[in-house]
């Protein structure tokens, strides 16, 4: 029995109640007075449920599709303003005992070098990092209790924290390692991680364990329920995603949702972040050989029904995508990009692919993708202040619903955006900048918070770093 609260993956992503909602958006697909009652809705900014969100995404009508859109565009604006935060990957090990059939790091692989970064090495990697000017990293691990144990992560998560190299730090790490334990997830959060992220791949329970058919990933309520036990370990901030490709997408897009409305019925609070992978070619792995591929419009239509559906939700895309189907993500609904980054295993610090979890499709360093944001009218976040001052998990969601998020990110990101400029930009980017910044101050609402931002700014010019608003 479908049940949005149960602790049960089975009962929160009910697959009849995915297919209950799939048919009923099929035959609601040129119904244009639901389609407007439900357009009506979303233009509330309180998000929509599963069916309604899956009814827009099966909608067959142009005009109402271009509504779609038109209305994510302006969600998208409206909570998130114009702010991209950028972040980067690191890859700490490929050692992987799973046999996930898309994923170059399953065991069975035997020519691909398996590497993990020594503290010394992820030193190095974290320097390379913070000399792009980068302040926030997502570490990812292949799962392998023996080489990767929950102490490597930990003792990773510290030096990364530690090092400060010129006017360098990073300021938050996301986590994208394997479901773990409740008192495992309680140990990452002591050790202060941001959000940790956990891609379901599949909600389809039958295609999960048929593309997981070894290892310890192959539980479908494990990874499932994992964001429960994040929950319950005192991880507030969640980000969850799946790998189009795998399964039917409308599928997927049901489930996703389902899973954010189990989250907000369990916990009171929804997932922080979703991620919207698409499978990549890799070592041994064609895309063309997954039958459920996501063509670029499709794949804009569903960023666009989700930022409808969850508009508190931040989105998040990843160098998979090119230029080009980022730039339109960005407009209609994603809210982070990774820049410059590498898939492989010690990947900043040498030029070898070997170890590559998948081809990348942006190529741009770190200051090109800064100054391409800016030529499309973005503002380039470093921010990482909400997570560092507590406001994480609903305190986070209260300030994003009250309307606040102007008075905070807005500042905070333009401090960011300077000390990139002063530290890391090419001249030409930091021309760009500096009058981004000018004009951008006026956004800021409250006249106190702008003229203590006006002083970090100079003070920021005169060599200090690091403030909070
Ligand atoms: N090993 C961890 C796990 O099992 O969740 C960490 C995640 S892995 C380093 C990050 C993600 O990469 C996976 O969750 C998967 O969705 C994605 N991925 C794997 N193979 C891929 C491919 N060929 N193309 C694109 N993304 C892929």
């Amino acid at each position: 029995m479908y049940n949005p609260a149960s602790p049960q993956a089975e009962e929160f992503i009910e697959h009849e109640e995915i297919l209950a909602a799939l048919q009923y958006a099929e035959e609601n697909k040129a119904n244009a007075a639901l389609i407007d009652a439900i357009l009506r809705r979303a233009g509330e900014g309180k998000g929509l449920s599963h069916r309604e969100a899956s009814v827009l995404l099966a909608c067959g009508l142009p005009d109402r599709n271009e509504e779609i859109l038109r209305l994510a565009k302006k969600l998208k604006e409206a909570f998130y303003g114009r702010r991209i935060v950028l972040f980067a990957p690191l890859y700490l090990s490929n050692y992987c005992v799973n046999g996930c059939v898309y994923c170059p790091y399953h065991f069975q692989n035997t020519h691909i070098p398996r590497k993990k970064l020594t503290q010394a090495e992820i030193a190095r990697e974290v320097i390379a990092l913070q000399d792009m000017g980068h302040k926030r990293l997502a570490i990812e691990c292949g799962e392998d209790p023996l080489h990767n144990p929950i102490e490597y992560i930990l003792e990773s998560i510290d030096t990364i924290y530690n090092i400060h190299h010129k006017n360098g730090a990073i300021r938050r790490v996301n986590v994208n390692i394997a479901a773990t334990t409740e008192e495992n997830y309680r140990k990452l959060k002591q050790a202060g991680i941001g959000t940790y992220i956990l891609f379901q791949e599949t909600y389809h329970k039958e295609s999960y364990e048929l593309l997981h058919p070894t290892g310890p990933k192959h539980g479908y309520a494990r990874q499932t329920e994992a964001m429960d036990r994040a929950m319950r370990g005192g991880v507030d901030d969640v980000g969850l995603g799946v790998l189009f490709g795998l399964e039917g997408h409308k599928y997927e897009f049901a489930g996703l949702l389902m899973h954010a409305e189990h989250l907000e019925a369990a916990f009171g609070v929804g997932p922080h972040t979703i991620s919207v992978p698409r499978i990549k070619p890799a070592d041994g792995i064609d895309p063309g050989a997954f039958s459920n591929g996501v063509p670029d419009g499709v794949f804009a239509k569903l960023i666009a029904c989700i930022r409808l559906a969850v508009p508190c939700t931040g989105m998040i895309i990843s160098t998979r995508e090119n230029q080009q189907v980022r730039a339109r993500a960005l407009e209609l609904g994603v809210s982070q990009i990774s820049g410059a980054s590498r898939t492989g295993v010690g990947g900043y610090t040498s030029n070898q692919h070997d170890t590559d979890q998948f081809d990348i499709s942006d190529n741009r360093t770190l200051d090109e993708v800064v100054r391409w944001l800016m030529a499309l009218g973005y503002i380039p976040s470093f921010c990482t202040a909400c997570y560092r001052q507590g406001r994480t998990g609903d305190r986070f969601m209260e300030l994003l619903k009250a309307g606040q998020i102007q008075n905070c990110c807005q500042p905070n990101a333009l401090m960011t955006l300077q000390e990139f400029l002063m530290d890391y930009a090419s001249p030409a980017t930091r021309l760009v900048g500096e009058g981004l910044i000018a004009r951008e101050m006026i956004e800021i609402p409250n006249q106190k918070i702008r003229e203590a931002t006006l002083g970090h700014l100079e003070a920021i010019r005169q060599g200090e770093r690091d403030f909070i608003v």
